[in-house]
């Protein structure tokens, strides 16, 4: 048995707030009749009406998928573009937990749970995403200071040299953010003066695609899911 507003939230017709608003307005319906009680708890085998349409249920699915360049995050594109869906099953109704921009490759998890999503994708969450960063330019020490502090809205990052060989134009390091701002690691690069060459995304929470290649997927073991929840 779960929580009404959970169920709802996990057929992905909304968020949970939002499917609270719902019930206590008497827009849900259970079995047919009209339930304002939040925390009610349904079933497998209820028949739940939100605004007079039955919602679809299915189990939860969870996945980790190691997205390679060259493909967008939407479910379809109009400029016709490869996407993640093409590479993972069809049989559920899964779509991606927040967005790599097309040519960022890495860690990204797909779930059919909208819960879960509106969790794992709220700045309130704080859930560490950590990116290997191929930049053209060398960073200097006062926006290295920046990157630590925040700057321009940006909360405070971490930062992780990896190859910083002085006599190059260019460097590589890990950076640990904890919002998920549209394009955050270009932008906030781009704010600075840098230019992204390259962008992987190496962990998100504590899962990684260390165990796969670019465009294969796995489920998530239960530990994992508990772990990021
Ligand atoms: N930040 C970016 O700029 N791009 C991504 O794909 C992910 C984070």
């Amino acid at each position: 048995m779960e929580r009404l507003q959970k169920v709802i939230a996990q057929a992905g017709v909304c968020s949970r707030r939002k499917a609270e608003e719902y019930i206590t307005a008497g827009k849900v319906k259970v079995n047919g009749k009209v339930c304002t009680t939040l925390g009610t708890k349904v079933s497998g085998n209820d028949l739940i009406e939100v605004n007079g349409t039955p919602i679809e249920r299915e189990d939860a699915v969870y996945y980790v998928f190691y997205k390679p360049k060259g493909c967008v995050c939407t479910v379809s594109d109009d400029l016709g573009r490869k996407t993640v869906m093409d590479y993972l099953p069809k049989d559920k109704r899964i779509y991606p937990v927040g967005r790599l921009d097309y040519d960022t490759s890495g860690v990204l998890l797909m779930t059919n749970d909208g819960a879960f999503t509106n969790l794992m994708t709220h700045p309130r969450y704080h859930i560490p995403k950590t990116y290997v960063v191929n930049l053209q330019g060398r960073l200097e020490k006062e926006d290295v200071k920046k990157i630590r502090k925040g700057f321009n809205g940006y909360q405070p990052a971490k930062i992780f040299f990896l190859d910083n060989d002085p006599e190059r134009d260019r460097m590589r390091f890990e950076l640990t953010i904890y919002e998920g701002k549209n394009h955050e690691v270009k932008n906030m690069m781009k704010e600075l003066g840098y230019e992204v060459r390259r962008l992987h995304r190496k962990t998100f929470g504590t899962i990684t695609a260390d165990d796969l290649r670019p465009g294969q997927y796995r489920r998530l073991k239960p530990h994992e899911i508990k772990e990021l929840k």
